[in-house]
């Protein structure tokens, strides 16, 4: 069976000009799917008996089963969904003041091995395909009965290492007509794949880029970061200079403060002498400790001197304010916990 949901509009219509069926009725189904909210094509009255039977032996339109939900006392819901072939993946909703924001999953497991996360405690089993994120953002808002204003790749997986699916996705969710959801509300954070960061550039989209840099030099981003081995923090900045300049957009760079590694005063001078020049700005993000890992939390003094110290040297800052505290808050923990349980029986 095909996921529906792994189509692009023009993907759909294309596929439906090869079944011998009229350009217009691709329209049709993705009107039902993406704005009527149909979850069967026996629901869709407008096609006739046989298609919807033809489709009905083609196509799945399934939402994703939900294993397991966690809610925590600030609305955040992390979900736990298992994919057709038995794979957990987590996305988790965050309530907002301006709406409600998804971190979307976008593989199975993650290669990149970062020291301090979760999801790279499982290696990457596969890629999800563009209609297995869709299916994330349309489970949940099913789920909730409300819409999904954001949308953030930042969930476990590297989606620079799975560039053509998640770009058909951000295609499918922003598509005007479906769901509808704002370029500039969704996100792609990327741990830096440099020569997907200037494919991406020469897109002509207008969503946001986020950068998970949490190192100020090459040294500690070693340390910490395998990928900086591939492209150094001078090969990275080479490729967000191109972006910029071709998109004109704005980059936000994300900086877990972790206790006695990238958290002093010296290291956010590197890190203001880094982003010099760059139309950018820095997220700090209080770090959600992993057992496994053994990185502590920097003291909310150290962060504060931190972010004190960037905004002196001009360099624009925020702390992220922490979602889900109280549930398996990071990213990847939640399925890291599940699939070691079903592995071994005593993961954690
Ligand atoms: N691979 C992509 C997206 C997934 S990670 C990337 O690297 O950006 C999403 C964000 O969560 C990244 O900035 C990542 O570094 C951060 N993150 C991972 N583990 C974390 C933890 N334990 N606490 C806080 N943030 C974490």
């Amino acid at each position: 069976m095909k996921l529906i949901y792994d189509y692009t509009q023009e993907q759909l219509i294309d596929e439906f000009l090869e079944m011998g069926e009229k350009k217009f009725r691709a329209t049709q189904v993705y009107e039902w799917l993406y704005r009527k909210n149909v979850t069967s094509f026996d629901e869709m009255n407008n096609l006739s008996q046989d298609l919807r039977k033809k489709l009905n032996s083609i196509y799945c339109c399934e939402l994703l089963k939900i294993k397991e939900k966690q809610v925590s006392s600030d609305g955040t819901i992390k979900y736990l969904f298992e994919l057709n072939d038995g794979g957990l993946v987590e996305s988790v909703l965050m309530i907002h003041e301006y709406g409600r924001s998804l971190c979307v999953t976008s593989q199975l497991g993650c290669n990149m091995g970062c020291k301090f996360c979760a999801s790279g405690l499982l290696k990457k089993q596969r890629n999800l395909t563009a209609g297995e994120m869709v299916n994330q953002v349309l489970t949940v808002m099913h789920d909730t009965g409300e819409r999904i204003s954001h949308v953030v790749v930042m969930g476990t997986g590297e989606p620079f290492d799975n560039y053509d699916a998640v770009m058909n996705f951000v295609r499918i969710i922003n598509y005007a007509k479906g769901l509808a959801i704002g370029a500039r509300h969704i996100t792609i954070s990327t741990c830096g794949l440099c020569d997907k960061i200037e494919k991406y550039a020469d897109e002509g989209i207008q969503i946001n880029l986020a950068i998970s840099l949490h190192a100020p030099n090459d040294e500690i981003r070693n340390q910490i970061m395998p990928i900086n081995k591939v492209y150094s923090m001078d090969r990275l900045r080479e490729s967000l200079v191109y972006y910029i300049q071709k998109t004109n957009r704005r980059v936000t760079f994300e900086y877990i403060l972790l206790k006695g590694i990238n958290d002093s005063l010296s290291h956010a001078r590197q890190l203001a002498h880094y982003m010099r020049g760059l139309n950018a700005y820095v997220n700090l993000i209080p770090y959600n400790a992993v057992d496994e890992h053994g990185f502590q939390q920097s003291n909310i003094e150290d962060v504060e001197a931190f972010k004190n110290e960037l905004l002196r040297l001009k360099i624009n800052a925020t702390l992220r304010k922490e979602h889900g505290r109280d549930i398996d808050g990071a990213c990847g923990q939640l399925r890291a916990k599940k699939v070691g349980e079903a592995k071994n029986g005593n993961f954690c």
